[in-house]
């Protein structure tokens, strides 16, 4: 087996050999210990017939580590000055491709044909860069492309958001949006020292296993996200005045009462304690009272 990449001796060295400086406006804090590399690729259940989808390989230390266990990895990395880079330590990896484009814009549907046609399934698996988190997750969840899962390094504080419970306090919008897609797991917390450099805050594996069907079934699915969104809008607001001042008017307010009453929901309760289930019927109640 060839030397790990993510030591910090060899990215050091790396870094040196190729003149490479990392930028902070990209996110590059390049991980520097195997053992959590193990544990991420362990998190993923990546196996060798699974395709793995990598974003931001930065120097491939995370890429390396999927490559021996996957089928293929093809790697998503949106700075030019990494591709020579990546040639060099990912030469031993026969089975890993690297795309040079922003994960926000490329075709993931495309990439899906042009590269996992012949794989069981396909996996996301990134230590993702932190200024883009949710914009990249929420991309692949609502993109509707087969992924079975999504397994993820992210700051310690959004995967707690993503993956709370009704009536916690890091309970919303965000937790909302992503388990109507997917169960989510906050698998484990991760020092800020096992990058280079170091980031300020703590990080967190996050899986998510994408459901084959959403967590509800509602009428329409754009007004159901904007129905969950208002409800949250003033946290410390009761959800039927969020409601009114955020999705109606004041003279929808006594439909609005009827909807909550419909849907089973005390009008002076607050989003936070809603669970998805009760948010779907609400949404449809209110989809045929105000649209
Ligand atoms: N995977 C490497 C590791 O674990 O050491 C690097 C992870 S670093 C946190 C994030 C990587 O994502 C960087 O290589 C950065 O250049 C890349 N990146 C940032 N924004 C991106 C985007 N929009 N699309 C694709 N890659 C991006």
């Amino acid at each position: 087996m060839t030397k790990d990449i993510a030591t910090p001796l060899r990215t050091k060295e790396i870094l040196a050999k190729h003149g490479f400086h990392l930028k902070k406006s990209l996110g590059q804090n390049f991980l520097i210990d195997t053992n959590i590399l193990t544990n991420i690729v362990d998190a993923s259940g990546v196996d060798h017939e699974t395709g793995v989808i990598e974003i931001g390989p930065g120097i491939g230390a995370l890429t390396e580590h999927l490559a021996r266990r996957a089928k293929k990895v093809v790697a998503i990395e949106i700075d030019q000055r990494l591709l020579p880079v990546l040639e060099d330590t990912l030469s031993p990896y026969e089975n890993t491709t690297v795309v040079h484009s922003d994960v926000l814009k490329a075709d993931l549907e495309q990439l899906l044909i042009d590269h996992f046609s012949d794989v069981k399934q396909v996996k996301v698996v990134a230590n993702l860069p932190y200024y883009v988190t949710t914009p990249i997750l929420m991309r692949f969840l609502e993109s509707k492309i087969n992924v079975q899962s999504l397994t993820v390094m992210i700051q310690a504080e959004v995967a707690e958001r993503i993956a709370a419970e009704p009536g916690t306090k890091e309970y919303g919008a965000l937790s909302i949006a992503a388990q109507y897609y997917a169960v989510a797991e906050r698998t484990m917390i991760v020092p800020a020292s096992v990058f280079i450099p170091q980031p300020r805050v703590d990080s967190a594996v996050l899986h998510l296993e994408v459901r084959e069907e959403p967590a509800a079934k509602v009428k329409d699915e754009s007004y159901f996200f904007k129905v969950f969104h208002a409800s949250f809008a003033n946290r410390r607001k009761t959800i039927l005045n969020n409601l009114t001042h955020n999705l109606g008017t004041k003279e929808e307010k006594p439909a609005i009462v009827e909807a909550l009453e419909e849907a089973g929901i005390d009008p002076k309760r607050r989003g936070e304690t809603l669970s998805i289930q009760e948010f779907a019927l609400l949404s449809d109640a209110l989809y045929t009272r105000l649209k």
